[in-house]
């Protein structure tokens, strides 16, 4: 797909307010809630209305309260390299149905037009204040951002990529796990990425991970945590199982804040929690300091 293909997919869809977990459950004052006009916004967590341009031009952040909205991969990576320009890497896989899921490929395809990608990840090469890396950021709205065969395939390839042109990797996760729908294939992804993350790192790569929210699930068991550097975006849910599974499993109540990135970044989990605002120079810091030390 070229990248004006890519890029001619509306924006209307893009702020689209993804639930904290700990909100999920909690009771609704509908009554005192005000309705949000076609081209506003309701924040999820402060509750106050904006207009979408406003949320849009802020990196779809709250400017209020600082809740990070959900932002397409395409806009994040354009927002995140210099003047916009990142070239897609050219990773071709098969449209693969192990299960033979009748409505699987139609599924798919509706995606793909929905969202203008091809897969739950989009891969690329990009430079960030000059430096130049291979980005990867994977798609909640693509199936939950879950990780099958051909995301397997992408993220392996990127590191492969990046290992033959001696680049850094920054991978962006966003993931519901394995992607049920190819069985026991997805699960083999796990280690698949995992085994493509050992290569590059053996040859003295550099791989930075961003957890977005949710990372969870198989990514977040394999190529997610492998990262040299680990960076979080606030309030992001990282962890394998959801805190509800974990509590029903265990029979007790869980800390507050549990596998949210603040937690994760008191527990050593994560290097460090970075605003979206502040992410650009963040990598881009990490990158010069990577480049110096390999002259
Ligand atoms: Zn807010």
């Amino acid at each position: 797909m070229s990248l004006k293909e890519l890029f001619k997919k509306k924006d209307e869809t893009e702020a689209e307010a993804v639930t904290p977990a700990s909100e999920e459950t909690a009771p609704k004052d509908t009554t005192s809630e005000k309705k949000p006009e076609e081209d506003e916004i309701t924040c999820p967590k402060c509750k106050q209305i904006f207009p979408k341009k406003t949320v849009k031009d802020n990196l779809y952040v709250c400017p209020a309260c600082g809740y990070h909205f959900v932002i397409s991969a395409e806009r994040r990576v354009r927002k995140l390299v210099d003047d916009g320009n990142f070239k897609l890497l050219k990773c071709k896989v098969a449209f693969a149905n192990p299960l033979e899921n009748p409505d699987y490929e139609d599924k798919i395809h509706a995606l793909q037009e929905k969202t203008g990608l091809d897969e739950a990840v989009l891969t690329c090469v990009g430079k960030i204040e000059g430096n130049e890396a291979v980005i990867a950021v994977m798609s909640s709205k693509f199936l939950m951002g879950s990780m099958g065969i051909a995301v397997g395939e992408k993220v392996t390839n990127a590191f492969e990529y990046a290992d033959r042109k001696k680049l850094p990797i920054i991978i962006f996760t966003a993931s519901g796990g394995a992607r049920m729908q190819e069985g026991i294939l997805s699960l083999m992804q796990m280690a698949k990425t995992s085994a493509a993350v050992e290569r590059f790192s053996k040859h003295g790569g550099l791989y930075i991970s961003v957890l977005t929210h949710p990372t969870t699930g198989g990514v977040t068991a394999s190529f997610a945590t492998l990262g040299d550097i680990t960076l979080a975006e606030p309030e992001a849910l990282i962890g394998f199982a959801g805190p509800r599974v974990i509590e029903q499993t265990i029979g007790q109540k869980l800390p507050e804040g549990f596998q949210r990135s603040e937690f994760m970044e008191e527990h050593g989990f994560v290097d460090q929690v970075v605003p979206r605002e502040k992410m650009r120079e963040t990598l881009a810091q990490i990158l010069r300091l990577h480049a110096k030390r390999g002259k």
